[in-house]
């Protein structure tokens, strides 16, 4: 496990100022309002609204964007840059569906901590959960921001309740609401003793703030009705007294998260929620790696994979892989040695994403992710150094839960499928396996909308139609053990067996009863339902 100590060696000031994290929601809870807001008080953009308005205009471009934009999903993960007070922030990403889940995944091993948004009237909802489990299994740091406190939502109380007990994580309120729906105010901030009061005529306004002693102020009479009032001393008082303390420790170690209430779209609890980004960190974090751990104050460059994305620009079949620097100060230009094939690599073309554009990197410092493009030389979990044979580690592949067969919808473009289905595999978005014996491609994903989108892609990329028909297997694993043993067992199994993209081998079966038998009669086979990618 990682150590996230408050006192970890001294950064580089250039490092000690990135704070790279992701925002993980439920569907419709407000992450894209929330950074558009991020955005626009990173000077990033001009005008809220953007970012919407961009995608857009990039969506029309390809089919399975289109898809993304009816469905109202968001399919692809991108990284954005942008400078807030003396902080450089990385965002990145995470797609909001379930059936993404791997890649949501993968793309929480690239960051140092996550916001954890929750709409005030509903609370903790399904697709947070499981995001905060995958935060929890890597013991990521969590903000928490509750949104819509303009609405009608639920008592403070309940919601912090409800987190703690569904969540199993100490909750302690950095701010504390002031009335909610019509009657919603702004919010005491209980960290640094202010008034925050909310806009409601200009929702791009930042909130009038005032310093205050303590809720004894006197100041407090001039903006907050006396009814209000002292529903707020008391709910205060008694949240301070039921409610562990901010703890940086604790919040680093990920068991506590402060919570933020606000309202995105009128701008308001966004400022304060980037300040405690930036106070409460974490900086960037070392890499789990073999032999060794990287540390992120290392003076040599090393980064690694976590998501490849192909063909976002359709004229050109290239690809873009999106690297999280582990440490070092890269330079534009700089040879890395890509670790997996033991070959130099000029990184010439590497490409920053500021929220306006794709942009070329002149340089990037531990925590910050750049953009790659390359022929397909780079592969989820790759790392790459200034020469030393390190690996990242911790980028798992997870056996797929949907098998369907993939047949071409012209049989003479039979050859163009096994090019476009190699290519989604290497870019983590289907498993494909190729039969030992028989013809065709049989293709795993997690969630059935990925057939649709694979399909549409494979579509609108290459011209090629497809057809997904069912397969007479339901599940797959790995196979692993001594080179005798798993040739026996390949002999003696053929009709189960196929290889996936790299080669490895693969038991296909539809009977869980199989997969209890082989542990049983093979003990010196292992199948596995994941994969570290390498
Ligand atoms: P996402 O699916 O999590 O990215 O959510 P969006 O940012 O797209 O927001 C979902 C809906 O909630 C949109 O209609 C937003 O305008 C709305 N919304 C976002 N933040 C707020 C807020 O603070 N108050 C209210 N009333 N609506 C909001």
């Amino acid at each position: 496990m990682l150590d996230r100590t408050s006192n970890a060696p001294e950064l580089p000031p250039e490092i000690a100022r990135r704070r790279t994290f992701a925002i993980i929601s439920h569907p419709d809870a407000g992450k894209t309002t929330l950074t558009e807001k991020f955005l626009l008080y990173g000077g990033a953009i001009q005008m809220a609204g953007q970012v919407r308005a961009k995608g857009e205009a990039r969506r029309t471009r390809s089919d399975y964007m289109q898809m993304e934009k009816d469905r109202g999903i968001s399919v692809s993960a991108s990284a954005m840059s942008f400078d807030f007070e003396d902080y450089r922030f990385n965002l990145v990403d995470t797609p909001g569906h379930s059936d993404f889940s791997e890649d949501t995944y993968r793309t929480l091993t690239a960051v140092d901590a996550a916001i954890m948004v929750i709409d005030g009237a509903k609370g903790v909802e399904s697709q947070t959960r499981k995001l905060f489990e995958v935060c929890r299994l890597r013991d990521l740091p969590i903000l928490t921001f509750c949104n819509k406190m303009d609405r009608e939502s639920r008592d403070t109380f309940e919601i912090i309740d409800e987190i703690q007990e569904n969540l199993a994580i100490d909750v302690t309120p950095a701010s504390w609401p002031i009335g909610m729906g019509r009657d919603f105010l702004g919010c005491y901030d209980m960290l640094n003793r202010r008034l925050e009061l909310m806009d409601r005529a200009d929702r791009n306004r930042v909130a009038e703030s005032i310093k205050l002693d303590g809720l004894d102020d006197p100041r407090l009479a001039d903006h907050v009705p006396p009814r209000q009032l002292e529903q707020l001393r008391e709910e205060v008082e008694m949240a301070s007294e039921l409610m562990p303390q901010f703890d940086h420790q604790a919040f680093l170690d990920g068991t506590l998260t402060p919570i933020w209430f606000g309202s995105a779209i009128n701008s308001f609890g966004v400022k304060e929620l980037m300040d405690g980004i930036g106070h409460f960190g974490p900086q960037p974090q070392p890499t789990s790696a073999e032999p060794r751990q990287i540390s992120p104050d290392e003076t040599k460059v090393s980064g690694f994979v976590f998501k490849v994305q192909a063909n976002m620009d359709p004229k050109h079949r290239d690809r873009v892989a999106f690297v999280r620097m582990s440490s070092g100060h890269f330079r534009r230009g700089m040879k890395l040695t890509h670790v997996r094939s033991k070959k130099p690599m000029a990184i010439s073309n590497p490409v920053l994403f500021l929220a306006s554009d794709r942009e070329l990197a002149e340089e990037a410092w531990a925590g910050d992710i750049i953009g790659i493009p390359n022929h397909g030389q780079l592969r989820i979990g790759d790392t790459l150094t200034e020469g030393e044979a390190i690996r990242v580690t911790g980028i798992p592949s997870f056996a797929p839960e949907l098998l369907q067969n993939c047949r071409a919808g012209d049989p003479m473009k039979a050859k163009h499928l096994d090019k476009a289905l190699t290519q989604f595999a290497e870019e983590g978005a289907a498993k494909v396996f190729k039969p030992m014996l028989g013809a065709g491609f049989i293709v795993g994903v997690v969630g059935q909308l990925q057939f649709d989108v694979l399909g549409s892609r494979i579509e609108g990329e290459y011209g090629l139609p497809v057809r997904f028909e069912p397969s007479q297997f339901t599940s797959a694993r790995w196979v692993s053990g001594e080179r005798q043993a798993v040739d026996a067992f390949v002999n003696a199994n053929k009709g189960h067996i196929a290889h996936d993209s790299d080669g490895d081998i693969v038991y296909l079966t539809r009977l869980q009863w199989d997969i209890d038998r082989i542990e049983r009669d093979h003990p010196d086979v292992r199948l596995t339902a994941t994969k570290e990618m390498m």
